[in-house]
């Protein structure tokens, strides 16, 4: 059946305020919709989307990578470049409101995003084939002077008309690699570097309610428990709230990250739950330890992969938060974690993966794997030998959903005219938050008219081969349940001690 009509005034539930579902509602109010409440379990207004607060979304966190870096898929990198644009903006329109303008959690001095460069590093001297068709790609669409290629020569002669007062030297090689006489190759992306995503988030809420978006937030009232069908059960009608009350909705934007599969368990063939692994390390404060924090400035170092994106052992980080905080992130297993879920369309029973955050189900200790722990450990040995010292302060698993093919879900649900899934952020989604909502605009409105990132964000499914994991199921490897967790004496870096 084809999706029906909205009119401006059509009433449009969005289910999560993260990114996903706050860049859908901005770009829906742009677009003139006057009918739009988002929903949220989490007491956003309260917490600001801190973590610190207990805000526990993949979109609530200190630091995100924003990068144009996409390899062969073209359609993220442009997306990226138009978010970057955006990004700039946001940054201007906060720095120039007044202080009372400024929603809680913000400041004029705050930016959202940092353009401190994003160095992907090989240990091995060679670039990877990833990094040859970004490359190419990047050269493809008029940017390519953006790009240092480290050790290439034409490159290097551009360094002193874009580099001042040896950032080139700190930024392309933030391990002093050269010194020791390792090998040094990568590409510098001077487009990119962090976002600052729960403060972006703060900040994209706030531009949805000056749009006259509606936010429903906290554990009763803003926490849907079920949907509302139509008598025959094939369409969303609207929710359910934990408060017990329903609200109608003609469509509603399942947006709910990593609880997505939780809420809607058919999607599990194409989506699956999982965490990623970050250790923090704690800088002294300032006055005791000026060197570590002017090293670890982002205007001294940069966000970088270590390794190399698609290589090593999948670490990456960031330059030092504003508190001295130095974020180290593990991407090289993706852990899953099957429960039984009853589903709150139909009732019936599936088991799937569901997220095991610090505060849901229930409140726990912050704990990642010894795996993730040991791989960064080894890097931190290896490159960044001041952090040892310090030893790991903090840990978070941050979960999300991961799709098929990493590209996210955008779109009806397939037979469902009421509801839309806008998720399976795979990893890579909170940079667009500027952007995405302006694709997910075009995706309701024209329906029948499927552009190249439409097409990539459809309802698909893929019955054979390898799926992103997502074939290994419960079975797998990367089964939360399977894993050996790291304890405090992991954290430290003195190996007798962890031996004990
Ligand atoms: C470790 C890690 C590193 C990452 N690094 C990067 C990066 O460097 N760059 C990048 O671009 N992206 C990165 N990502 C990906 C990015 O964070 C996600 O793609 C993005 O934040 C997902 O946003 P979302 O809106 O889909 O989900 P979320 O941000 O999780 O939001 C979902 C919301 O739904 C709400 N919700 C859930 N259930 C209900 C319910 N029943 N009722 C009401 N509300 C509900 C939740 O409270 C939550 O607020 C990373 C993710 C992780 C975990």
């Amino acid at each position: 059946m084809a999706p029906s009509i909205l009119s401006k005034q059509s009433p449009i539930i969005i289910v999560g305020a993260g990114c996903f579902g706050l860049s859908s509602a901005l770009y829906l109010a742009q677009a003139g919709y006057v009918g739009i409440t988002v929903y949220d379990k989490q007491p956003y207004d309260e917490n600001a989307y801190s973590t610190t607060d207990g805000a526990d979304a993949a979109s609530a966190d200190f630091n995100k990578v924003m990068r144009m870096s996409y390899g062969e898929e073209i359609e993220y990198q442009r997306l990226a470049w138009d978010a970057i644009q955006i990004w700039n903006v946001w940054n201007k329109q906060i720095q120039s409101s007044p202080a009372q303008d400024l929603p809680r959690g913000l400041e004029p001095s705050d930016r959202v995003w940092n353009n401190c460069g994003f160095l992907r590093m090989s240990t091995d001297g060679q670039l990877s084939q990833f990094e040859q068709t970004t490359l190419r790609n990047i050269t493809r669409e008029g940017l390519r002077s953006t790009q240092f290629v480290v050790g290439d020569p034409e490159d290097e002669k551009r360094v002193p008309f874009y580099f001042k007062d040896g950032e080139w030297e700190r930024k392309s090689d933030p391990f002093l690699r050269k010194l020791q006489g390792k090998s040094l190759a990568g590409v510098f992306d001077t487009t990119a570097g962090f976002v600052d995503a729960s403060k972006a988030c703060t900040w994209a809420m706030h531009l949805c309610r000056q749009l006259g978006v509606s936010f429903v937030l906290g554990e009763e009232s803003g926490q849907v428990s079920s949907f509302i069908r139509s008598p025959g059960g094939h369409t969303t009608l609207g929710i359910r709230t934990a408060d017990g009350k329903e609200h109608r909705s003609e469509l509603l934007i399942l947006a709910a990250g990593p609880w997505t599969p939780y809420l809607f368990p058919s999607i599990a063939p194409l989506m699956e739950t999982t965490a990623g692994s970050v250790v923090y390390f704690q800088l002294p404060p300032q006055s005791e330890a000026p060197y570590l924090w002017e090293r670890f400035s982002p205007e001294n170092f940069p966000v970088y992969a270590y390794g190399g994106w698609t290589k090593g052992l999948g670490i990456g980080g960031f330059p030092r938060t504003e508190d001295g905080v130095v974020k180290i992130g593990y991407r090289g297993a993706k852990y899953t974690n099957y429960e039984d879920v009853a589903d709150p369309m139909t009732g019936a029973r599936h088991r799937i993966s569901v997220p095991k955050t610090r505060y849901w189900p229930e409140p726990s200790e912050p704990a990642v794997t010894k795996q993730a722990v040991e791989a960064i450990k080894s890097v931190v040995r290896e490159a960044l030998p001041e952090l040892a010292e310090l030893g790991i302060a903090g840990c978070r698993n941050c979960w999300y959903t991961d799709s098929l093919d990493t590209s996210f879900v955008i779109d009806r649900v397939p037979g469902d005219e009421g509801m839309m899934v806008c998720s399976g952020g795979s990893g890579h989604g909170f940079k667009f938050l500027p952007v995405l909502g302006r694709e997910v605009v075009k995706i309701i409105e024209k329906p029948g008219e499927k552009n190249a990132i439409a097409r990539l964000w459809q309802w698909r499914t893929r019955s054979s081969g390898p799926r992103n994991g997502l074939e290994q199921g419960e079975a797998g490897p990367r089964n939360w349940k399977k894993q050996e967790m790291a304890t405090k004496s992991d954290w430290t870096f003195d190996d007798n001690k962890a031996k004990l």
